[in-house]
Formats: C-alpha cells, sequence, structure tokens
C-alpha cells in the first residue's frame, strides 16, 4: 500500500462501532469511559455483540438500554440463534422492542462446543441467519444488518455457497452486511466484486480491527478464518514486550488500511473496538471523522 494522505472526497464518511457486554464492574466502567470518548463523533450506530447460546442475553440487554437510556447513541443489538428455541429468541427480539430498539445484527453464531465444531442448529430454533431476519421482519419493520465474509465463512464449501446465503439473507430483509474483520483490502474488493455480481446490492461495509494485541488478534483470526498476512506479522514481529511501539505500529496499519479503502471508495466503516477507544478514535482522525460541532458546544456546555 502506499501511506497516501486522504483523498478529498467530498463525501462525508461514516462510522458505527462495535462493544462486546462486559463481565464486570471494572470493565462495565472501561467500556462507558470508552463510549463517552467515541460519543461525540456521532457514529451511525453502536451495536454490542450476543454470546454464544445467550450467555449474555442479560448483559447485553442491560449494556442496550443503557446505551438507550443514557447516551444519544443509536444501539444496534445482536442477536443469534444459538442453542435457543424460536419461541425464546422471539422473546428476546420482543424485550429489545420493547426498549425502543430499532437496529439488529443477526447471526447464527457457532457451536457452543467451540468455534470451528460443526454447528447443529436447535430442533425447535431458527437454523441459520437468513431465518432469524425472516423472524426480526415478523415482529418489525426493523434495520437488520447481516455477516458477511470477505475470505468465504471456514463453514461454506466456496464462495458461491457463501454468497448465496448472503442472498438468502437479503432476500429476507436484511439492507446492511457488516464484514469480518481482514488485513488484505484486495480479498474485501474481490468479495464485494463477487458479492455484486450475485445481483445482491446492499452495503457490504468493512470491519475493521485495530490490532490492540496482535497475538490476541491471530488467535481470532484462526478461528474465524480471517487471514494474517506475512507482511503484517513482520511489522508487529519483536514487539511483545513493548507496548507503547506496539500501539504506534498499530494504529500507522489501522490508518494505512482505512486511507486504503477510502481510496478504493469506500465511505462506511464498522470499527470493532473491544471496548478500547484510543485506536478507534485514531482511525477515525485519520480519515477526517471528528467530533461535530454540536458535540463539542454538547460537551463544553455539560463541563
Ligand atoms: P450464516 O450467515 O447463517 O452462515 C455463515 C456462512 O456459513 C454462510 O455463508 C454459509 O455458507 C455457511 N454455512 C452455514 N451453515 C452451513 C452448512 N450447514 N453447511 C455449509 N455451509 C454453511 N457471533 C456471536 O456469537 N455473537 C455476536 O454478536 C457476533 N457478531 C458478529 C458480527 C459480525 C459483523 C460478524 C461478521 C460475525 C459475528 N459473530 C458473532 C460470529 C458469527 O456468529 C459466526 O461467524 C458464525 O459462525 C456464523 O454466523 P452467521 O450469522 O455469519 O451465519
Amino acid at each position: 500500500y502506499r501511506f497516501s494522505r486522504r483523498p478529498d472526497t467530498g463525501a462525508r464518511l461514516r462510522v458505527s462501532f462495535e462493544f462486546f457486554p462486559p463481565k464486570t464492574e471494572e470493565m462495565e466502567a472501561r467500556l462507558w469511559e470508552t463510549v463517552v470518548r467515541l460519543a461525540p463523533l456521532k457514529p451511525e450506530f453502536v451495536s454490542v455483540t450476543y454470546g454464544a447460546g445467550g450467555s449474555t442475553r442479560e448483559r447485553t440487554l442491560h449494556t442496550v438500554r443503557r446505551i438507550l437510556t443514557e447516551t444519544g447513541l443509536t444501539p444496534a443489538a445482536h442477536l443469534t440463534c444459538v442453542d435457543a428455541t424460536r419461541e425464546q429468541v422471539d422473546a428476546v427480539i420482543r424485550e429489545f422492542a420493547d426498549m425502543g430498539v430499532k437496529r439488529f445484527v443477526a447471526l447464527r453464531g457457532d457451536s457452543p462446543a467451540g468455534v470451528g465444531q460443526p454447528y447443529r442448529p436447535h430442533p425447535d430454533g431458527y437454523t441459520n441467519a437468513a431465518e432469524l431476519v425472516a423472524a426480526l421482519k415478523r415482529h418489525g419493520d426493523f434495520d437488520i444488518t447481516v455477516s458477511a465474509y470477505p475470505e468465504k465463512h471456514p463453514e461454506s464449501p466456496d464462495f458461491a455457497t457463501d454468497i448465496d446465503m448472503l442472498k438468502r439473507k437479503v432476500d429476507n430483509g436484511a439492507t446492511r452486511a457488516i464484514t469480518q474483520f481482514f488485513f488484505d483490502n484486495d480479498l474485501y474488493e474481490r468479495y464485494v466484486e463477487r458479492v455484486r455480481r450475485a445481483g445482491i446490492y446492499i452495503p457490504i461495509v468493512p470491519g475493521i480491527q485495530p490490532i490492540h494485541n496482535f497475538r490476541q488478534i491471530t488467535n481470532f483470526a484462526s478461528r474465524c478464518g480471517a487471514h494474517i498476512p506475512a507482511w503484517l506479522a513482520e511489522r508487529f514481529e519483536g514487539l511483545e514486550n513493548d507496548p507503547e511501539t506496539h500501539q504506534l505500529v498499530a494504529a500507522a496499519v489501522a490508518a494505512e488500511q482505512v486511507l486504503d479503502l477510502v481510496e478504493r471508495g469506500v465511505r462506511d466503516f464498522h470499527i470493532y473496538t473491544l471496548n478500547r477507544a484510543g485506536l478507534p478514535l485514531a482511525v477515525c482522525q485519520m480519515i477526517g471523522i471528528r467530533p461535530t460541532p454540536e458535540a463539542v458546544a454538547e460537551e463544553s456546555a455539560a463541563a
């Protein structure tokens, strides 16, 4: 890649952030610090993940409720089909809807036996994300986002099968897809071309994973079928015990990736924050997403 300046596109770039529901009070405090720091960037929405088998059900509900009641942000609730009957999933949908949630990220989820183990739907459950999208649509006119896999999902035998599932999700009412993270922008571009050739025209928003911890991201990547290019591993080589340089390299790598995507015409970004604000703020700063004048005014009024 070239390390270019942000091209003057004239078009407004948009961002959304992903959080996970915290497990402890300390983690909760950290998430709220992060939310407060990222809120002035006026993201399109902020999403909250949902743990396997509904393990985070209460925590996801709690986090989404706090976002709705304590911030001006628009939450998107993730929801999965894992280990739940259709009735149980429908009950969670109603709980979110009663709270005022209008956006969902609909997912199948992974086998409770672990990522990579064959997925067995609950006998009375929704079998995949396409069925979950249809269920959501039956409950209300929600804005529904689904997943997409630039390197194909590890369970998909080929891209055609993978993109066929995306098509089913779109046919059932999904209007946006967020991708699994990736580090090679050519893979993303090729994937979007395949998707368009299949007659799918919804936005395919790149999921950007800033590398807070290279070892941790390598583990995530191996589980979800994302490829770590050799040049990327090289950049982090020898930084295991040097967090400061690691952080600077991570910011440079993420900035390089998003600037290149902007040059390729991307206008929307979804950032996997891992509940930390530093790198997401740096990425947004680099592509010109700054606190809006209204947000700055609100902040000084509150201070
Ligand atoms: P689907 O879209 O239903 O299927 C994914 C792919 O698997 C399809 O392309 C299809 O081709 C293939 N496939 C599915 N079933 C079969 C089969 N029987 N045979 C052959 N191929 C098959 N997980 C969580 O637990 N909680 C979250 O909050 C969460 N959020 C996520 C957000 C994003 C943006 C992304 C990209 C992933 C997220 N995940 C989350 C991970 C996701 O649950 C896993 O990747 C899961 O393995 C697939 O879920 P899906 O909705 O993508 O599945």
